[in-house]
C-alpha cells in the first residue's frame, strides 16, 4: 500500500525538538514506545482526527479520555466561546463554579464539598496533602501501576508514560519525598491487609484508580475495592478515589455509581472540564473544611474554577445526562469491538487479550488474563508497537503505548465500528501468527 503523507508532522516535530523537550509538552506524545512518526493533529471532530498532513484518523486516544462527547461537540463549543467572550479570567468567583460543583454534587451524593483546579496532578496532590493534613499521618498508600499525576510523591512504581518510559523511580524526585509512600500491588487483597496489619496506624490515605487505566485497562476483581474501604475505615485513613480517568466515564457518577463504592474523597478532571484543564477534589464535609480558608490545609490557584473550563464542563455535563442512552451504547461499542478483535487474534493466532470496562479498554499482546502491574509488564510491547504502526497507516490511532487505555466516544457508531475492525484485521495479519 502507498505510505501516508507526513511531511508536516515530520517538520513540525523535528523543529519542535528545537524548542520543546522531545518536541513536546507531555512524553508518550513523542511516540517513543510504538516508533513512527509522532502526528501533529490540527482539528477534530467527532471520533476522528486530522494532522497536519490532512490525514484522517479513527481516534482512540480522546485526549486520554478527556472527550467521552467526541472533538468539537457543537453544544459545548457554543458554551466555551460565549463564555470567552464574556472575558477568560477574573481571579474572582463566577456563578460558573456553583453551578458545576452543584452537578458534580449530584453526580455522586458522597461529595459533599468540592475544590476545582486546574489538573488531575493538582487533584490528587490537594487530596494527599488533605488526608495527610486531616489525620495527622504521612504514610500514603498507592498501587504499582497507578498513575494519579506527576506530584513528587506519587512517582513511585507509577504508570502511564512512566512505565513507558521504563523508569522504576524518576529523578528530582527527593528520597523524602517518597519516602513514606507505600507501593502494593494492585488487586491483591493480602498484601493490602497485611501492610495494614503492620502499619495501618500510620497509613494517612490509599489512593487508587478504581478501574487501573494507566498500566492498560484493569478492573478491579470483585469485593476489592469494598475490601480496601472496610480496611480504611477500621485504621480511620482516608480512601481516595481517583476517578481522574473513570470519573463521568464508566456512568454519570463514575465507577463509584457503577459498581456502588464508599470512599472519603474523590478525584476528578479529565471528562469534567469537556477538554479544558481541570481537576478537582471534593467528599466529605467533615474533610474538606481542613481545606483554605476553612482549614489549615493550604490550597490555592490564580486560574482555579477558571470561567472557561466550568463553562466546558457544565455543557459537557448537560450533554452527557440529556442522552439517556449514550453510556450504554459507547459501552456496545467498545464489547463488540472488543470480542472482534479478540476473535480476529485467535484467527490470526497472535496471544491477544482485550480487557474492557465501559467504554475504556487495552488489548494487551499476551495470552494471560491482567490483573496488575507484573502482568502488565510480561506483555510484549514489540508486538504492540508494530500493531499500532499497522493501525496508524490504516487510520486507526490508538494510544501510543501498551500501557495505557484507548477510550471510545459517544461519536463512534456503526461506521466506525466497521472501519476499526477492518484495520485490526489487516494489522494483525500483517504481524503473522505466534509473535
Ligand atoms: C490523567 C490522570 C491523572 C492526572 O491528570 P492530569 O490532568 O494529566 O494532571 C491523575 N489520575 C488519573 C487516574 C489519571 O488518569
Amino acid at each position: 500500500m502507498e505510505a501516508m503523507k507526513l511531511d508536516r508532522s515530520i517538520q513540525l516535530q523535528r523543529q519542535a525538538e528545537r524548542f520543546l523537550p522531545g518536541g513536546v509538552d507531555s512524553p508518550v506524545r513523542a511516540f517513543r514506545a510504538v516508533g513512527g512518526t509522532p502526528r501533529w493533529i490540527e482539528r477534530g471532530d467527532g471520533a476522528y482526527l486530522w494532522d497536519a498532513d490532512g490525514n484522517r484518523y479513527l481516534d482512540f486516544i480522546g485526549s486520554w479520555g478527556a472527550m467521552l462527547l467526541g472533538h468539537a461537540d457543537p453544544q459545548v463549543t457554543a458554551a466555551v466561546r460565549a463564555a470567552a467572550a464574556d472575558g477568560s479570567s477574573f481571579g474572582l468567583s463566577t456563578p460558573g463554579e456553583l453551578a458545576l460543583a452543584r452537578r458534580a454534587a449530584a453526580a455522586n451524593p458522597a461529595v459533599e464539598m468540592i475544590r476545582f483546579v486546574n489538573s488531575g496532578t493538582e487533584a490528587t496532590m490537594s487530596a494527599l496533602r488533605l488526608a495527610r493534613g486531616f489525620t495527622g499521618r504521612e504514610v500514603v498508600v498507592k498501587f504499582a501501576g497507578g498513575y494519579h499525576g506527576h506530584a513528587d510523591l506519587l512517582l513511585a512504581e507509577a504508570g502511564s508514560g512512566v512505565a513507558t518510559l521504563g523508569l522504576a523511580s524518576c529523578a528530582g524526585v527527593a528520597a523524602g519525598a517518597v519516602a513514606a509512600t507505600l507501593v502494593l500491588p494492585y488487586n491483591d487483597l493480602a498484601a493490602a491487609e497485611s501492610a495494614f496489619g503492620e502499619r495501618g496506624g500510620e497509613i494517612a490515605a490509599v489512593i487508587v484508580e478504581p478501574v487501573a487505566g494507566n498500566m492498560g485497562c484493569v478492573p478491579p476483581e470483585p469485593g476489592y475495592l469494598a475490601a480496601l474501604r472496610r480496611l480504611t475505615a477500621v485504621a480511620g485513613a482516608v480512601l481516595i478515589l481517583d476517578e481522574v480517568m473513570t470519573g463521568f466515564r464508566l456512568a454519570f457518577g463514575g465507577a463509584t455509581e457503577r459498581f456502588g463504592l464508599e470512599a472519603d474523597l474523590w478525584t476528578y478532571g479529565k471528562v469534567l472540564g469537556g477538554g479544558l484543564p481541570i481537576g478537582a477534589y471534593g467528599g466529605r464535609a467533615e474533610i474538606m473544611r481542613q481545606v483554605s480558608p476553612l482549614g489549615p490545609v493550604y490550597q490555592a490557584g490564580t486560574l482555579a474554577g477558571n470561567p472557561l473550563a466550568m463553562a466546558a464542563g457544565l455543557a459537557t455535563l448537560d450533554r452527557l445526562q440529556q442522552d439517556a442512552e449514550g453510556y450504554a451504547r459507547a459501552e456496545r461499542w467498545t464489547a463488540d469491538f472488543a470480542a472482534g478483535l479478540g476473535e480476529q487474534a485467535r484467527r490470526a493466532g497472535v496471544p491477544l487479550t482485550v480487557q474492557a470496562e465501559g467504554s475504556m479498554f487495552t488489548a494487551f499482546f499476551t495470552d494471560q488474563p491482567v490483573r496488575n502491574f507484573a502482568a502488565a509488564q510480561r506483555c510484549d510491547t514489540a508486538a504492540f508497537a508494530a500493531f499500532h504502526r499497522a493501525l496508524l497507516e490504516e487510520g486507526v490511532l490508538l494510544p501510543p503505548a501498551q500501557f495505557e487505555a484507548a477510550f471510545v466516544s459517544w461519536r463512534h457508531g456503526a461506521a466506525e465500528l466497521e472501519l476499526a475492525l477492518r484495520a485490526t484485521g489487516k494489522a494483525l495479519a500483517s504481524l503473522g501468527p505466534g509473535i
